[in-house]
Parts: structure tokens; sequence; C-alpha cells
């Protein structure tokens, strides 16, 4: 096993003994980074990497010497960011996002920035200005790794480095980590500053992560949660050790499976695996309970999320304009400027979705589109809430099956996409914490499993979901460290 495919904690293990220094991590990970066949990077930021590993100095921050990747929405101070998106290119953020921060604080070395949909819309992997971002595990390119975070979540499968950040609106994180092989998180809203991340809706955008294990996961938590007196949504919980949560007792714990989500799965596969894990978690002790969401709900929920999302989208890149930021265009007037860079700067769905946006918010189209969206908003979480209180998680397939084919198409109109495509969507109407993680494998492709709570009970979400790596036995997972998994 080679040292980039160790958890945190064994790699500053490894440290501690003299084992490996800083720069051998380093040096390993740019190597594999230069191996990329995925198209997950945006940059690699070789030079400052190593200026960074010289400044580490007496450092001895929980993250001392490791490298990661960050998204291409989070401000990294000096260095082009630029969301995958033509509108702002050039751009070179005056300061760093708090997340940015907090891992150099805590001695992390960024080596690169990730490829995404741009400006965080989409979950494909296919409308970043630099083109498709691939799934590692299909070598035929013929398959996505999802979105919007896709970058992060191929280089992580590619073992590049021990975790990467992502952004969740709706399912950025998430859904990319289940194609991927990867556990993906996104914590309570407000627990996760926010500050320096490109808003895309910002009543739904979570700052979230991808790990290859549950106990990375919970480490990275502490480092990055915390109230931010630049971001005023930021909670001013105190943080927890999360690690502590991870003891395996999940004696008495119930986990609420929702039948109107399962029901809308062809994937037999899938279906079986987690009947499979549901008997292995009843015989260490859990309850599982079977409920109902409600079909006209599930079935609101993608609607709902467009009209909100886009309408929040189209107001918040309303500073995209060609003269704040990126490209300028000459133009006689203002007007003319700015839609010279619009139209040159975004791409086809980015402004799709600014007409979705628009019209919606549209004095005569607001009561029937966004105000009516929201009473929906509030209708599904008041559900949420309901089955919440019937268990201690959620526990729902993260996608509908193995990562889909770029060419796949399908019937957007289907239960299949409509609900188990999108319930993910549900945490970031609450705001709740969830995860998903690796399942089981389909023809060697990664299936996922995702756990949603009630707010601000990651500690729990962790200890539940390191059981559930327990059981499948995939844990460490990337195209280099491959496992068939036990169920
Ligand atoms: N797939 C969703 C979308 O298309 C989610 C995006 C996200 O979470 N950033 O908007």
């Amino acid at each position: 096993m080679d040292i980039l495919d160790l958890s945190i904690r064994e790699m500053r293990q490894a440290l501690e003994e003299g084992r490996t220094t800083p720069k051998e991590l380093l040096e390993k990970a740019l190597e594999r980074a230069k191996k990329d066949d995925c198209n997950a990077f945006e940059s690699i930021l070789e030079k400052e990497a190593y200026e960074a590993l010289e400044g580490l100095g007496k450092n001895s921050g929980p993250l001392y010497g490791i490298p990661y990747l960050t998204k291409d929405n989070f401000s990294v101070k000096g260095i082009e960011t630029v969301a995958s998106s033509n509108i702002l290119k050039g751009y070179r953020p005056l300061y760093d996002a708090t997340v940015t921060r907090k891992l150099k604080e805590a001695g992390a070395i960024l080596i690169g920035q990730t490829t995404m949909d741009e400006l965080a819309m989409g979950g494909t992997g296919m409308s970043g200005h630099l083109g498709y971002t691939y799934n590692p595990y299909d070598p035929s390119h013929k398959r996505m790794v999802g979105g919007s975070s896709s970058g992060s979540a191929a280089a992580m499968a590619e073992a590049v480095v021990p975790f990467a950040t992502g952004s969740d609106t709706g399912d950025s994180v998430r859904r990319p980590a289940s194609l991927a092989g990867l556990v993906g998180v996104k914590p309570t809203w407000g627990r996760i500053s926010r500050y320096g991340l490109f808003p895309f809706a910002p009543s739904l955008d979570h700052v979230g992560y991808f790990t290859r294990y549950v106990e990375d996961a919970a480490l990275l938590l502490g480092v990055l949660a915390g109230h931010d007196p630049h971001d005023m949504t930021s909670s001013h919980r105190p943080i927890e050790d999360y690690a502590a949560y991870l003891d395996g007792n999940i004696k008495g714990k119930t986990f609420v499976r929702i039948l109107d989500i399962e029901e809308s799965l062809s994937d037999k596969r899938l279906l079986e695996a987690l009947d499979r894990l549901s008997e292995e978690l009843i015989k260490r002790g859990a309850v599982i309970k079977k409920e109902r969401f409600g079909k006209d709900l599930l079935e609101s929920l993608y609607a709902t999320y467009i009209v909100i999302s886009c309408a929040e989208a189209t107001s918040n890149d309303a500073n995209l304009d060609g003269i704040k930021f990126g490209p300028y265009y000459e133009g006689k007037t203002y007007d003319e400027a700015m839609r010279k860079a619009r139209t040159a700067g975004f791409g086809e769905l980015i402004k799709r979705r600014f007409v979705i946006g628009s019209f919606a918010l549209m004095k005569e189209n607001q009561d029937v589109l966004f105000l009516r969206a929201q009473r929906n908003r509030a209708k599904v979480v008041a559900r949420l809430n309901e089955l919440l209180a019937l268990g201690d998680a959620l526990l729902i397939p993260a996608a509908s099956g193995v990562a889909p084919e770029f060419e796949a198409g399908g019937d957007k109109l289907s239960d299949e996409y409509l609900i188990a495509d999108n319930h993910l969507v549900l945490g970031n109407f609450g705001g709740l914490p969830s995860i998903s993680l690796p399942l089981a494998f389909e023809n060697g492709l990664p299936l996922g499993v995702s756990l949603t709570l009630a707010p601000f009970k990651e500690g729990e979400m962790f200890r539940l979901a390191s059981v559930i790596e327990d059981i499948t036995g995939l844990r460490g997972l990337s195209v280099l460290n491959r496992k068939e998994g036990n169920l």
C-alpha cells in the first residue's frame, strides 16, 4: 500500500515516526496529480505548494504536511480562481476563504484547484470551461464522475490526496462521492463558514469535502467547523470532538428507510446491497424502520430546488457583469458592455438557469413560482422533521445507481430521475448534516449510500457511518486500491 492510500491519521503517524516527510508526501501527490487523465485539474500549484512547505516551520496543526486539493470556487489569495467559468477569467481573490485559511493554519498544503460544473451549477461534470471531467473507474471515459465538485471527486478516486474540498447546494459533494467510491460530507448549514466560497444559492449552499475514510471526515470537521465573524450565518455552537464518536456502538440506534424513494429505483443490485446492509446493522443492535415520505412531495423536490436555486443564483451572480471581475468587453453603455461580457462569459446551462431564475423573480410570477417554491420547501422540511423524529438517521441510496454514461439521456420526468437522483437535496432544504459513503460495487463501479440526520448531529453521523464502513469493508478506496466489498 502506498503512503497516499493511508488515512490522514496513519499519514500523521508515519510523519511522526519519521517513516515519511511532508516533502515526500508532496512529491508523491504532485506526481499522481500530473498523471491525472480525467481532467480533474484547473491548476497544479507546484511552486506555491513548495513555498507553503517551506513556510510550515514548526506548525504542529492536525493536518501538518498533508497535501490537499480545493474546488475552484474557494477563494485562494492571489491565485486565479474562476469556478470553471470564463466570466471570471483572470480573477485573483484578494483574500483566502475561511476554509482555505483554516486548512493552511492546520498545516495542510494546497497542491491544486479542481474542475467543476460552471459556477457550481449542474451535476454532471460536463459544463466547466475546460470540458468534461471523467470518472476514473471507467478507463474508456464514457462515464461521468458527477458534479458539480467533479475534479475533486475524480482526483480523490485517483488517490492524489487524502482529502479535497467541495461545495454542496443540492448534492454536489455527496452524489459525486457516491459515483466515485468516496466519503462525501455536508454538515449542518452554518457549521462551516462560507466566507470566500463563491455563492450559488446561499440558502442551500454548504461547504463540504471528500475523504476516503470516515475517520478522516470526522477529523476534518473539527478543523473546518466553527463560528466566523466574516460569515453571519456561521453557528456559535461549540465544535465537538467528532472522532470521539467513533466507538462502533450502534445498539438501539434507529435507521429510517424511505420506501417511496426506494421504489423509484430500478437497480436491483443497489436494493439488495441496502437490504443486506440493513440486516448487518440489525445484527449489531440497530433498529430499521420503513416509512414513506409522500410521493407528491418527493416529486416536487426537483422543481422546487430549481426555482429556489436559480432565483438565488440569478440575484447573486448579478455582480458578474464584466466590470468588477473577469474580462472586460468594450461597450458604449454599461448595458452593452455587460451584455457582451455575459454573452461571452457564461455557458449554455448557466444562461438557461438565469432565464428560469429571472422568470421566477419577475413581479407577476413571484407568488406562483418563487414564493410557492418557498412554501413547498417549508412543507418538505416539516415532513423531514417528522421522519427524523422517528429515528436517528435516514438511510437512503445516495444515487440511483452507478455512474451514468455521458450520453445516457433518459427521461427527466421519470421517478428515477425526479426522485432517485434528486432526493439528496432534502439535506439542503433542511440544512441538515448528510454523508454519503461506498455501499457496494456493480460491474467494477461504486454504489453509495447516504445518511441524513437532525441539525448538528454530525458526531452521531460519523459514528453510524463508521459502522457502515466497517460492515461494507469499503474504506480507503481508489482506482489504485480497489476492493470488492462485503455486501
Ligand atoms: N445537481 C445540482 C444542480 O444541478 C446540485 C448542484 C450543487 O450542489 N452545487 O444544481
